[in-house]
């Protein structure tokens, strides 16, 4: 049985009919950028994610970046993110021309340690930056009263964690301004680059719809220096239809989910994900721990299983980094990590059969290795 780390088929052929109509109305349409896909995906976006306002854009980076960008983040601004997250999230505060200041997560959660975040905070720090990693929601009232106690806004990364919640609140709607990816591996993915900012807040989307198209808001005007980063009219299209799906495809992430915390509770020394009483997880990526990483990864590839790393580098130890002067030791939780998680497949679309597949190669590893 061969069970790649992620597989598309499945869900892209139940939903074959209705993409390929969508482009064929786009390819027929004469519009390609900037049009009705963009905002009725926009409108839609919303209303389902309960935000005012949404403004598609380029990718992830791009969006994070914008959100910075329209709250003014600067030079000799800090920027409190998570030590353990994806590079992107970093890479924003750097690109706006602000240090990232990490902090450590939380050993159980794996997000943003939220009674380490006021010691990380100095004059300089503009905004806390968290990430809903993995899939589960951060701890978003926490996070904000941090934040109104020290007069700092919060933009929140929920590139992993479309449909996920906070004491019944959906992740991107907390903070000022938030940015989410639409990478095709996401939990809702695109066919090809795409991302978002969304906010409550009307000034900052009228700016970042402004800074995404050249600052301008009518043609040939250009009001601020502005970028490059709109939404692709056709990524729009097929975000439209994929949004419809996301829900059904949550709830099998979470069914795969629990079967892989009912059968491998207890299995050798493996830490499964936990998840907090107040948040919900969309399992975005599925994690365990084990200090026999390498040899479980060999022994689920000899049969048949796709594994992957998130993150086998933590960014403080990326050569990219190195200005950053943080050394192997600064942040051992999330070195930790680094050496110890392993994602399992989780996608929609697994059979029962292939699930049952990992659950007992990974019993079998425990039993016979280590
Ligand atoms: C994927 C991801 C991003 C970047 O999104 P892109 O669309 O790939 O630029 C940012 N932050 C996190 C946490 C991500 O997982």
């Amino acid at each position: 049985m061969n069970i790649p780390y992620l597989a598309f088929n499945v869900m892209h052929q139940s939903i074959r009919t209705e993409m390929i109509d969508a482009f064929t109305r786009f390819y027929d349409s004469n519009w390609y950028v900037l049009g009705d896909q963009v905002e009725s995906f926009e409108r839609r976006y919303s209303e389902y994610f309960s935000c005012n306002y949404t403004v598609g854009l380029s990718n992830g980076l791009d969006a994070l970046r914008l959100a910075l960008h329209a709250l003014g983040v600067q030079e000799g601004d800090e920027v409190i993110v998570p030590a353990n997250t994806y590079i992107a999230t970093l890479l924003a505060v750097t690109f706006v021309g602000a240090k990232p200041v990490l902090v450590e997560p939380d050993p159980l959660t794996y997000n943003i340690d939220t009674a380490r975040i006021a010691e990380a905070i100095t004059s300089r720090t503009k905004v806390i930056l968290p990430v809903h990693l993995y899939g589960q929601a951060a701890d978003m009232e926490a996070i904000l009263n941090v934040a109104s106690n020290n007069n700092l806004v919060v933009v929140e990364d929920n590139a992993q964690a479309h449909g996920a919640k906070w004491s019944d609140k959906y992740t991107g709607s907390w903070g000022h301004i938030n940015a989410t990816s639409f990478y095709p591996s996401k939990n809702l993915g695109a066919l090809g680059e795409a991302g978002a900012i969304t906010t409550d807040n009307e000034a900052l989307a009228k700016l970042v719809r402004k800074l995404r198209n050249y600052g301008s808001e009518v043609k040939y005007q250009n009001d601020i220096l502005g970028f490059n980063m709109r939404l692709d009219e056709c990524q729009a299209a097929f975000l439209n239809i994929k949004l419809d799906y996301l829900q059904k495809w949550t709830n099998e992430r979470q069914v795969i989910a629990s079967t892989y915390n009912k059968l491998l509770t207890g299995v050798g020394d493996l830490i499964l994900p936990y998840t907090h009483l107040k948040a919900s997880h969309v399992f975005h990526i599925f994690p365990v721990q084990t200090n026999y990483r390498s040899a479980l990864q060999k022994h689920l590839t000899l049969d048949g299983i796709g594994t992957l790393i998130h993150y086998p580098v933590p960014p403080h130890l990326q050569k990219a980094y190195a200005f950053l002067n943080k050394l192997e030791g600064n942040y051992p939780i999330t070195e930790n990590l680094a050496k110890k998680v392993l994602s399992l497949p989780i996608w929609p679309g697994m059979t029962p059969e292939q699930i049952e597949h990992v659950v007992n190669s990974v019993k079998s590893f425990f039993n016979h290795a280590p």
